[in-house]
């Protein structure tokens, strides 16, 4: 079925056994009906392989071909799944980051623009707000929270103290794919507090302050939420000790 589809196709019987099909050449009967140079060709193909072919007279037995030992594991079934994805190293490395899972997945939805900011919910007609609820200037996305937005501008200005790399990284880019490839330059090895779990918290911050804005009505100064991001980094870096 597989070698020789078109063979197949017109193959009288379709569920005979390989050892009846291999015994004096019981796979060839039942192919008069070849009618064209193609299904020839494709008969002296299988012809040729099935030259090759023998059978030990072992018993059948069922192996799992996608390990290499033979044997099935759940494991192997559950990687196979994933054998036609598209790597993105991108995201990949979110999870390289030394954080919080709840902060690594906040970052993991960001890149993907999963957020449920205001232009996405305008996008599917969703009730949101028509402009940013911090600085009341643009329709809000999730670029303009953590980058564009002048309140993000200066949280990352007062952070440049702790984190100069970190902040200048924001500070130059305009797409959050950019700003976390520049970002994610800044891990570094052995290092606690790096500046880049530095920026993931602040990025994670922005988006936490947004919220308690307009689901709690909360307002807090960028110096209140930088005093904020130091003091949950502070306590952090204790606890990772
Ligand atoms: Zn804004």
């Amino acid at each position: 079925m597989e070698l020789a589809p078109g063979l197949y196709n017109i193959a009288k019987h379709k569920m005979i056994s390989v050892a009846d099909a291999i015994r004096e050449g019981g796979w060839m009967k039942g192919l008069q009906r070849m009618a064209s140079a193609e299904l020839l060709q494709s008969f002296v193909s299988l012809w040729h392989k099935v030259q090759q072919f023998s059978l030990n007279g072992e018993e059948d037995k069922i192996t799992w071909n996608i390990s290499a030992n033979g044997n099935y594991s759940a494991k192997s079934a559950y990687e196979q799944q994933f054998i036609a994805r598209i790597p993105m190293p991108r995201l990949l490395r979110v999870w390289k980051v030394k954080a919080e899972s709840k902060v690594q997945f906040f970052i993991w939805t960001l890149i993907q623009n999963r957020l449920w900011t205001a232009d996405r919910l305008q996008r599917r007609g969703w009730e949101h707000q028509a402009t940013c609820c911090v600085c009341d200037q643009v329709l809000e996305s999730a670029n303009h929270i953590i980058l564009g937005c002048p309140f993000a501008k200066e949280v990352w200005h007062l952070m440049a103290n702790q984190f100069s790399n970190a902040a200048t990284a924001a500070l130059q880019s305009s797409s959050i794919n950019t700003w976390w490839d520049k970002t994610f330059k800044l891990k570094k090895k052995g290092v606690l507090l790096d500046e880049c779990t530095g920026a993931v918290y602040v990025a994670w911050n922005l988006w936490n302050k947004r919220n308690m804005r307009i689901f709690q009505n909360q307002r807090r100064s960028a110096a209140g939420v930088c005093s904020l991001i130091r003091d949950e980094l502070g306590l952090l870096k204790e606890a990772w000790e």
